[in-house]
């Protein structure tokens, strides 16, 4: 056992029992960790605040390598204030967790290396960010799993066609064809528009960090059905994510 401190994203937590939780807590270095938050629940815990989903921290941990490590400190960096606090528009938080729970199941695939891990957290601390200033939650989560796409290691070819390789006229965008198509090998696939061409290419290679404004993207709805469609076709972990969001759009309606 050691102590040590570490920058972390809370992705999830569970009761353990009245008083406390574990949390799963997204670190750069260590990937995922279960720590057990003792007493959390309590009013006056230290540890309360820290001790929730989405939360952005530096925490200390007295840490086993195996078996279950417990925080004993919290120092907050961000709470992403936007995201949680605004009731009248539950679309934020539905996305950002949406976002938090596809990086929980990508960072679950076997093949995912240390590197890659440390990639993976600093889009997802990107994202948050960004959906915390206020930019289209929607279009973060399609940039998000199309930069996803490379970690699960079916990445489509938007840079050539993905039959012949050539870059000469290309006309489509096909899930079934793993991306561009052009003229020459085109059969019956759909004929996409320029503008999705062009954006999903920018879609995939932005650094988020920099992205100031996301709205009126042309081509965005070509773009967003590709991904739906690869997902479905070439990951598995479509249909979890499409689920939840259907009903958090309900319990949004709802409310
Ligand atoms: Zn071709």
């Amino acid at each position: 056992m050691k102590i040590i401190k570490i920058e972390g994203i809370v992705v999830g937590e569970q009761n353990y029992s009245e008083s406390s939780k574990i949390l799963r807590i997204f670190t750069k270095d260590l990937g995922i960790i279960s720590v057990l938050s003792k007493g959390c629940k309590k009013t006056k815990s230290n540890l309360r605040e820290g001790s929730n989903k989405l939360i952005l921290a530096n925490f200390d941990i007295s840490y086993k390598d195996n078996g279950l490590s417990t925080l004993i400190g919290v120092d907050i960096i961000d709470i992403y204030k936007n995201i949680i606090l605004d009731y009248h528009d539950l679309e934020k938080k539905m996305y950002a967790f949406t976002i938090i729970d596809l990086t929980v199941q990508v960072l679950g695939q076997k093949q995912i290396d240390e590197n890659e891990v440390k990639d993976i957290y600093d889009i997802l601390k990107s994202t948050l960010s960004k959906i915390n200033d206020g930019l289209s939650p929607k279009v973060l989560l399609d940039i998000v799993m199309l930069k996803y796409l490379k970690f699960l290691g079916v990445l489509p070819n938007i840079d050539s066609c993905s039959i012949c390789g050539g870059n000469f006229e290309i006309i489509s965008l096909d899930s079934k064809s793993f991306g561009f198509v052009c003229r020459e090998c085109y059969t019956n696939e759909k004929i996409t528009s320029q503008a999705a061409l062009k954006l999903i290419r920018m879609l995939y290679y932005v650094d988020i960090d920099k992205i100031k404004k996301l709205d009126e993207l042309d081509g965005i709805n070509e773009v967003e059905e590709f991904i739906d469609n690869y997902y479905e076709d070439h990951t598995g972990i479509y249909f979890n994510i499409k689920k939840k969001l259907m009903t958090l759009n309900k319990m949004n309606a709802v409310l």
